[in-house]
């Protein structure tokens, strides 16, 4: 397993990460898995409070019992939706401790923050404080962030405190989406490590793959899995430190090793780079609106995430995501304070002299709102901020 040092604390983590989130529901299985896990070189545990309600922790924290526990590094998350005040963060993390069966997390973050306004309302309730001083305490060891909106938001918040690490999602089809390429090179011009989540889509760039992408990736002398060419794509990135895996079953596990363990830095080869060309071409092809999130539209005066709207609504149509609609308002700040959505735009034009790609943003995002934004859905969204309380 090859691996790599977190530059700011000198932890040697694996190249490859587990993704507890899809682990199998059945107990003996998951804890089999994650075993086999550590016994060829994973050391980076990803969980979260919220993955199968609660039960993800419990199941890490029993795997982990035995002497595992003091071999890797467990990283876990914190629903700021779910935090309206400190002591309510508080009882989170004394809970998530008592799930794990450990004194301390090694990598905690404030969990799929979507824009600046989730971060400011962390700040505000006094929790990045509380953060800094169980940091000091040692129950926490590093304070760090995942991020599923835009470019724009991710460079406000990752200038906005002092990180010790960041999660962003990438992949060879998020190179312009959500923290995009630019984010992932911010984050290591800063100094702060980065941990690859939905290196596969979810499985999408697995299952869902047009034909001629297929095609494409057979064309080389090499038989890989597109799985393969994703994973080895973002290992190819020197600024990478860990990437995710959801792995479920033994032969993920087994193939995702044996990738990790030659999968360096740089080492794509011209013929390889010129396969991503092709396949990028392809996915640009099929692509609904062409925008390469540049962002030069942002910021809306009605806080609409612009990129953000025509992303999701590509990958409807790019992946034929069952999901998309769900994903759209998790992206969109559906459980922010700012919410980000198409429907928010006011028509008044201002975004679209900027537009290098030329792109009609009031007709088009008529159309997001249209096909994204179902009555049902939007209830529903509606619903759970309710619940959650979020103003
Ligand atoms: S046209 Fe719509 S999206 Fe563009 S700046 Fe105005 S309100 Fe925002
Ligand atoms: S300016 Fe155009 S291409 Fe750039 S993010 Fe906005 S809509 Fe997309």
């Amino acid at each position: 397993m090859l691996t790599k040092i977190n530059n700011k604390n000198g932890d040697e983590l694996s190249i490859l990460g587990f993704g507890c989130m899809r682990l199998p529901s059945d107990e003996i299985n998951a804890v089999n898995l994650i075993h086999e896990a550590i016994e060829n070189g994973i050391n980076y545990f990803d969980t979260a409070y919220i993955y199968q309600a609660g039960k993800n922790e419990t199941l890490l924290g029993k795997a982990l019992t035995g002497g595992y526990r003091e071999r890797v590094k467990v990283a876990t998350k914190l629903p700021p939706y779910m935090v309206n005040s400190l002591s309510s963060a508080k009882k989170i993390l004394s809970t998530q401790l008592s799930r794990l069966q450990t004194e301390y997390i090694d990598y905690y973050l404030i969990h799929m923050l979507t824009d600046k306004a989730m971060f400011d309302k962390m700040v505000s309730l006094g929790v990045m404080e509380w953060l800094e001083e169980e940091k000091r305490k040692g129950t926490i060891k590093n304070i760090g962030f995942s991020f599923h909106g835009s470019k724009y938001d991710f460079e406000l918040i990752i200038k906005a405190y002092g990180w010790d690490f960041c999660q962003i999602q990438y992949n060879y089809l998020d190179e312009n989406n959500q923290a995009t390429k630019s984010g992932l090179m911010l984050a290591c011009s800063l100094g702060i490590p980065v941990i690859i989540m939905e290196p596969l889509r979810g499985g999408k760039l697995v299952n869902n793959l047009p034909q001629n992408v297929i095609k494409e990736f057979n064309s080389y002398d090499v038989d890989r899995s597109p799985a393969e060419w994703a994973l080895r794509w973002i290992w190819n990135h020197k600024e990478v430190n860990v990437v995710l895996s959801g792995m479920n079953s033994e032969e993920q596990l087994n193939e995702n090793i044996r990738i990790a363990c030659d999968a360096k830095s740089d080492s794509l080869t011209i013929e390889e780079l010129k396969i991503f060309d092709k396949v990028k071409t392809i996915m640009a092809e099929k692509t609904k609106v062409p925008c390469t999130a540049c962002g030069y539209c942002m910021p809306c005066p009605h806080g609409v995430n612009i990129p953000g709207c025509f992303s999701s609504f590509n990958d409807k149509y790019l992946l034929d995501d069952k999901m998309h609609r769900f994903k759209y308002y998790q992206t969109l700040g559906g459980f922010s304070a700012k919410p980000a959505y198409a429907s928010q735009c006011k028509e008044c034009g201002k975004c679209e002299i900027h537009c290098p790609q030329k792109i009609e943003i009031r007709k088009q995002l008529k159309t997001v709102d249209r096909e994204m934004e179902g009555v049902v859905l939007k209830t529903a969204v509606k619903a759970a901020r309710k619940l959650l309380k979020i103003k």
